[in-house]
């Protein structure tokens, strides 16, 4: 167990490069005392990239998870040729985060959208998908529509963090019913809100305008269960 890792990306998902020290190495991976990756979790992949050596050798990260039991942030580096104690500048496939971020943003904006619990969702490089706990049926070019409404709307996205009290007080932030709520040591959860559109509590990252997420597209809407409507969104052009 290594001392825990800072998350740059938490408070500016727009970090692409870091200096960073190893602080810990065994067969599940490599940690770093901070790093701008975002590790696998509340649906969205894991970040890609490279950690440079001093002398220019570039080490792909093919993956970032965190471990389940203990929370640590591992980056998984093909042929680690690291000791603890090396020095490294991360960088982050950001042409990938930025997709990614894109599309969890407009998954935030579904949730505005559409007023049912969320049982769960996914959000891939070329698609994003959330199921809601929901009977009633939904027209896919009314939902784009007002998506699209939204994402013109140029709204500003920001992050803050309540203490855990204040949170546990207001239920109605946790949409995701299988993602525990983003807590850190401090004893206080993250929230982002989307200026007059949106506020609920989340780990993940988003853009900085619903305009960045770019015209997008609800291209399938399908009964999982009797009670469970999966929404697929996709990029328009
Ligand atoms: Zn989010």
């Amino acid at each position: 167990m290594s001392l825990s890792t800072k998350e740059l990306f938490r408070d500016n998902s727009y970090l692409k490069t870091c200096e960073a020290t190893v602080t810990h190495i065994d067969e599940r991976g490599v940690q770093f005392d901070q790093s701008i990756c975002y590790p696998h979790g509340g649906g969205q992949l894991g970040d890609h990239g490279h950690a440079i050596l001093g002398n220019g050798i570039k080490l792909a990260i093919t993956d970032t998870q965190k471990d389940r039991e203990s929370g640590e942030q591992i980056h998984i580096i093909e042929s680690p040729t690291l000791s603890v104690g090396d020095k490294v500048t991360l960088e982050v496939d950001w042409e990938r985060r930025y997709s990614l971020m894109r599309f969890h943003t407009c998954l935030h904006l579904l949730c505005a959208i559409i007023d049912a619990p969320v049982n769960g969702g996914s959000i891939q490089l070329d698609r994003a998908r959330l199921d809601f706990d929901l009977k009633d049926p939904l027209d896919k070019e009314e939902l784009t529509t007002r998506l699209n409404a939204h994402i013109e709307s140029d709204a500003a996205i920001s992050t803050r963090w309540i203490e855990d009290a204040e949170f546990d007080a207001q239920p109605e932030l946790v949409r995701t019913m299988s993602v525990k709520p983003p807590r850190n040591a401090q004893g206080t959860v993250r929230l982002v809100e989307i200026d007059g559109i949106d506020l609920q509590a989340c780990g993940g990252t988003h853009v900085a305008s619903t305009k960045e997420i770019g015209a997008m597209l609800v291209r399938k809407i399908e009964n999982k269960g009797k009670q469970n409507r999966r929404i697929t969104v996709v990029a328009a052009s």
